[in-house]
């Protein structure tokens, strides 16, 4: 099966917005081992919509449609498809009950519009919308499929993992399931990872094994087909242990985790508390820590001090360690990492400054980062150069504090 995705939307070809949904569709597909050979974006307009779509019909047998669902005059995506395929709109019943109880909910009166919504292609499975108000539609004619997903990410990627992408994996390959899992790694390049597991790589066919890297991580999904589900996870199990043989030492979780979530697990299973004290990340260490549910008993708190006024004003740290050693320096991340535990009285204190470039500062070549940490009487300093952009500076440097801590 051979797929095109066609993103519907002017606000993508002025560049308001990126088209993230392409994205998460064809990172979809690959899980279920469809081949999607071509991206295309099309404005709101009729015309050249129909003509994407027949340049469609001629190379791909699956076309997906992102945007264009909604109630107002740009949104023309079904009418369209509707008036090519010689195919009529009809009332979806379930999805209009939802549409009218949406509106009486909330005591607004519903327009003509609104009840647009719940307009489905003629003979097209409905897929049902838990986020918004536009259903999503699923239609196979002539050899083909045709799948209509709203345009917001939020309604739009529940809608495909759990709506369109089971009735795809059953078109497939009837009883044959397709199960995937990403092993996550840290602290060892690509190109290492890749040439150490070259073998893998080289003699995959099932389960099929494909790296990625991003921001300091790499990342190996493995994806297997079987019969059932329990075949299937035998045969990742069976690859995970193979891989991890060769390069366990730097696996640190799975799929979602994240070294920030691990890091949190780490905390709460061993009931420490942390503070942190930034200074070229500016809270991201903390707001990273933040986005993991259930933080609240491991994070206490922990200040920005981004200056050295700051540093010495807000943290307590003496304008002589400052004067002497710089603030991009092993004294200036190991007093931060002190005062900010003492200040706040955790288990752990953690210490960042340095240069997040694209200059100098302090003297220090950009990239230069100083990680303190100090935990119970012990202060220990790490020295990082970064070869990255400013914010990929500043995100390596969490990462890698969080990484520290693991150890
Ligand atoms: P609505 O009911 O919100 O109008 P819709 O299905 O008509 O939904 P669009 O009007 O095309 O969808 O897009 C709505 C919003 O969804 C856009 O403003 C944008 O924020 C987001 N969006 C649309 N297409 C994409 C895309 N390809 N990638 C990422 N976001 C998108
Ligand atoms: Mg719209």
């Amino acid at each position: 099966m051979n797929a095109e995705i066609i993103a519907v939307g002017s606000e993508l070809l002025l560049g308001q917005i990126a088209n993230t949904n392409a994205k998460f569709i064809s990172t979809q597909l690959s899980e279920l081992g469809i081949n999607v050979f071509f991206h295309t974006v099309v404005g709101d307009n009729a015309n050249r919509l129909k003509s994407a779509i027949e340049i469609a019909e001629s190379r791909a047998d699956l076309i997906i449609f992102s945007g264009g669902l909604g109630p107002t005059k740009d949104d023309l995506t079904k009418e369209t498809i509707a008036a090519h395929l010689d195919l009529p709109l009809v009332f979806d019943d379930v999805a209009l009950s939802f549409i009218e109880q949406f509106f009486a909910a909330r005591g607004r009166g519903m327009t003509e519009n609104n009840r647009k919504q719940a307009l489905v292609l003629e003979g097209s499975k409905v897929l049902a919308n838990h986020h918004g108000m536009a259903p999503g539609m699923f239609l196979e004619k002539e050899g083909r499929t045709y799948i209509l997903l709203p345009g917001p990410p939020k309604e739009l990627e529940p809608m495909f993992q759990f709506e369109a992408k089971p009735k795809l994996a059953a078109l497939l390959n009837v009883g044959r399931v397709i199960q995937s899992h990403v092993l996550r790694f840290y602290g060892i390049g690509e190109a290492e990872l890749e040439d150490r597991v070259q073998d893998i790589l080289d003699k995959q066919t099932n389960p099929t094994v494909a790296p990625l890297a991003s921001d300091g991580e790499v990342t190996l999904r493995i994806t297997a087909g079987a019969q059932n589900v329990e075949e299937a996870w035998t045969l990742i199990k069976e690859k995970e242990a193979e891989i991890l043989a060769i390069v366990g030492e730097y696996h640190y979780g799975y799929n979602d985790d994240s070294l920030a979530s691990k890091l949190v697990e780490m905390l709460k299973h061993n009931n420490l508390t942390i503070s942190a004290a930034e200074s070229l990340t500016a809270g991201l260490f903390q707001s990273e820590l933040a986005e993991i549910p259930g933080v609240g008993c491991s994070l206490i708190g922990g200040v920005v001090t981004y200056t050295p006024e700051a540093k010495i004003e807000h943290l307590g740290i003496e304008k002589s360690l400052l004067d002497q050693s710089g603030i991009v320096s092993s004294e200036c991340a190991g007093a931060m990492a002190s005062k900010v535990r003492e200040k706040f009285g955790t288990d752990i204190g953690v210490g960042l400054t340095g240069a997040a470039g694209p200059d100098p500062h302090d003297g220090e070549v950009p990239g230069t980062i100083w990680l303190g940490f100090s935990i119970g009487d012990q202060v220990v300093t790490h020295k990082l150069l970064l070869q990255g952009m400013r914010n990929t500076n500043r995100i390596r440097t969490v990462k890698f504090a969080c990484s520290y801590l693991m150890r």
